[in-house]
């Protein structure tokens, strides 16, 4: 704020004190040299609201001080009375500014922007106004008591009740237009704007309004008929109140109070009879009062529902769109669900299908219902407890298993790949979604190639069986026959006829042991993991020896005993423990560590080893048919292993996965069944048990 503005603004504001001042010293009425109305309280109380950041705030209160003073001495009041005013207006303008600061600081003239909104801030405003006043009581009056010793409870009671009116009255007209006028030309703009807006029906309200209240106060005041007709007042007021703009009620309210004040101090309307002056003066206020505040707190009600029905409304104007963009959102899901070439289908607690779209009608040949139809791929029904939507209920994620469909709707048979997951909604109700896809022509493909490959690699044992037992034949009779350049041709090329042979043996193998890792019917019987483990790890260390390999060293954690195929968890196992051993840098003793952990309601085993590690981004692929991450002559090896492992594991029901181990090379895991009612959750890690080097 620059000074300049500033002291226009005291300028202002003095001029207008001054007049009111005048305007209250003109009723001073009896020798207590006291004013029946005191307009000025109001005008001083915005004053000082308006400068409340003023830089020159001082340069309003000596304002204050020396027209009160002026005019007061003026009107032939003595001079220590003048000073007693002048602190009582002082102290009752400060005490306005810091209460209605603290109670409102939102409202304009209180540190804020707005104009009064609802009834709280009338209550705010008569509150500061009272406490105001009271302040200035304590300072006036009392101080006038002291000065000539005579101390009057009407003094007081005039005091109170013509100030408060006046800073309610008048502090209302500045708290309602004040945020308007502080806008300038912009705010005059919008108002223009808004009375073009106004419809004639309103206007035609306006203008009745002004002419009732007209007539009301002249029937009511203007004239000494001895009818008591103050109450048309509050008519007119109730009219306003309720059914116009705020701004033209606090106007009507102060205009009512000025002709109400006026016609009884000119000795004519209802209170004018009251013989007391005093008296007269407190019953006047009191009833400009009461309209003030019925007037106020009737437009600032209504203000108030009217915001909170605006807002109420522009809420469901939002919520509105929310919910159609969400019906929307909705409509486009449903349309990509029913086109997609997939099933879907979401299954309830109850076994209850609660949506569908039209492919898992028909992949499924119309059933409709998860009971009956489905089996195993081997011709078995699934039972309740293998449906993909009961597995899902109960916690397990399943990924791509393979079930067959038969029923009248296809009665070929057909192969679906299922995944299923179990779903939580808002009310905690959970559901099993599941997604088929027709994996017949797939299955059948790779029925097709795995049957030819196990043909092929079965047809092929013989030749090879046959190359390798000519080759060990050629080679004896060579080994007899004298040194020689051809000689030694001879035997260089027959032992890479044999490495050869041994290649292929080992390919034709892995490839039997795939498809029968992928065809076999898995018949799961207890197994003791231990057992297994230990059989595994002391052939590696008998092929170790007998090799003139470094003798891998073995540490073994308590194993359970599991639920599988015997044969094929001895295969998986030793594929693990034999990559565990053959992956290591050449000259490193392998050290090799199985343990077990129960996992919700599976068990976990962990084969970790000191080796070379699995290369990065590889952890995944390594699984993968024929895949090798160590593609060099000195790990021999087919790539179909790992393929078997993953193979059986997910043939049990477990999952198969590679980590590296933060302390070097790797740690391979997998998840298997516990014998069913075991208390597999309690393995007992201290009780690990190591073997190696039988020699060292
Ligand atoms: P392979 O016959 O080559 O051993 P696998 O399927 O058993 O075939 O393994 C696939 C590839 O995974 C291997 O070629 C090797 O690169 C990598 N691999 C398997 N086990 C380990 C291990 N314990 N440490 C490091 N790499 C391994």
């Amino acid at each position: 704020m620059t000074y300049r503005r500033s002291l226009a603004r005291t300028g202002i504001f003095a001029v207008v004190y001054a007049l009111a001042t005048f305007a209250g010293r003109a009723t001073v009425m009896d020798d207590a040299n006291l004013s029946l109305v005191w307009p000025a309280a109001g005008v001083a109380a915005i004053w000082f609201c308006r400068q409340r950041h003023s830089p020159l705030r001082w340069a309003d209160a000596v304002a204050l001080g020396l027209i009160t003073v002026a005019v007061n001495t003026a009107t032939k009041a003595s001079a220590p009375m003048a000073v007693i005013f002048v602190a009582a207006n002082l102290a009752q303008a400060f005490v306005f500014v810091s209460l209605i600061g603290r109670w409102r600081p939102r409202l304009w003239g209180a540190g804020g922007t707005e104009p009064l909104r609802s009834p709280p801030d009338l209550w705010a405003l008569m509150a500061a106004a009272f406490g105001a006043t009271v302040a200035g009581a304590a300072v006036g009056p009392s101080v006038v008591w002291l000065v000539t010793g005579a101390y009057s409870w009407t003094t007081t009671s005039v005091w109170l009740s013509r100030n408060t009116a006046s800073i309610l009255v008048v502090g209302a007209v500045g708290f309602c237009l004040g945020p308007w006028l502080t806008r300038g030309p912009a705010a005059w703009q919008d108002s223009l704007r808004w009375l073009k807006g106004v419809p004639g029906r309103k206007i035609a309200e306006y203008a009745a309004l002004i002419v009732c209240s007209t007539a009301a106060y002249l029937a009511g005041f203007a004239y000494s008929h001895g009818l008591p007709l103050a109450f048309l007042l509050i008519g007119v007021t109730v009219w306003a109140g309720t059914r116009l703009a705020t701004s033209f009620v606090v106007i009507h309210n102060l205009f009512a109070g000025v002709i109400v004040v006026l016609f009884t101090l000119d000795g004519t309307g209802p209170f004018a009879d009251i013989g007391n002056h005093a008296s007269r003066a407190v019953v006047a206020q009191l009833f400009v009062m009461l309209t003030a505040v019925i007037g106020l707190s009737l437009a600032l009600g209504r203000d108030e529902r009217s915001a909170l029905l605006a807002e109420l409304a522009a809420e469901k104007a939002e919520l509105g769109q929310q919910r159609e963009q969400a019906s929307e959102r909705a409509e486009l899901l449903r349309a990509i669900i029913d086109s997609t070439a997939d099933g879907l289908a979401v299954v309830d607690a109850d076994g209850r299908v609660t949506l569908r779209n039209p492919a898992a009608v028909r992949l499924l040949g119309g059933q409709t219902s998860p009971a009956g139809g489905f089996f195993h791929l081997d011709g078995t029904p699934l039972e309740n407890h293998e449906m993909p939507h009961t597995r899902a209920l109960a916690g397990e994620d399943l990924n791509d298993v393979h079930i067959l469909v038969r029923n009248p709707g296809v009665p070929e048979g057909r192969v679906i790949s299922v995944r299923a997951a179990a779903l939580e909604d808002g009310a905690g109700r959970r559901s099993a979604v599941i997604l088929f896809h027709d994996a017949t022509a797939e299955r059948r493909h790779r029925d097709e190639l795995t049957n030819f490959a196990g043909v092929v690699a079965h047809d092929l044992l013989n030749p090879v069986t046959t190359i390798e037992g000519f080759s060990d034949f050629a080679g004896e009779a060579l080994a007899a026959l004298p040194d020689g350049p051809e000689v030694d041709e001879a035997r260089d090329g027959l032992a890479r006829v044999h490495r050869a042979a041994g290649r292929m043996r080992l390919l034709i193998d892995g490839l039997l042991a795939y498809t029968t890792a992928r065809d076999a019917t898995v018949a799961t019987v207890p197994v003791d993991l231990g057992q297994v483990v230990t059989e595994v790890t002391v052939a590696r260390l008998d092929a170790a020896i007998a090799a003139g390999l470094p003798v891998p060293r073995f540490t073994v954690g308590d194993l359970p005993t599991v639920q599988a195929d015997p044969v094929l968890i001895r295969q998986l196992l030793d594929n693990l423990i034999g990559n565990a051993v053959k992956y290591t840098a050449p000259g490193v003793t392998p050290e090799v560590t199985v343990t077990a952990e129960p996992d919700d309601d599976l068990v976990r085993i962990r084969i970790a080893d000191n080796g070379i590690g699995v290369p990065a981004g590889q952890h995944e692929a390594i699984f993968g048919n024929f895949h090798r991450a160590h593609p060099t002559a000195k790990y021999a090896g087919t790539g179909l292993g790992l393929a078997i492992c993953k193979r059986i594991v997910e043939r049990h029901g477990g999952t198969i996965g590679a980590d590296d181990d933060p302390g070097g090379g790797s740690i391979f895991t997998f998840t298997i069944p516990p014998v069913p009612g075991s208390a597999q959750v309690s393995f007992s890690r201290a009780e690990e048990q190591s073997w190696g080097d039988p020699l060292r």
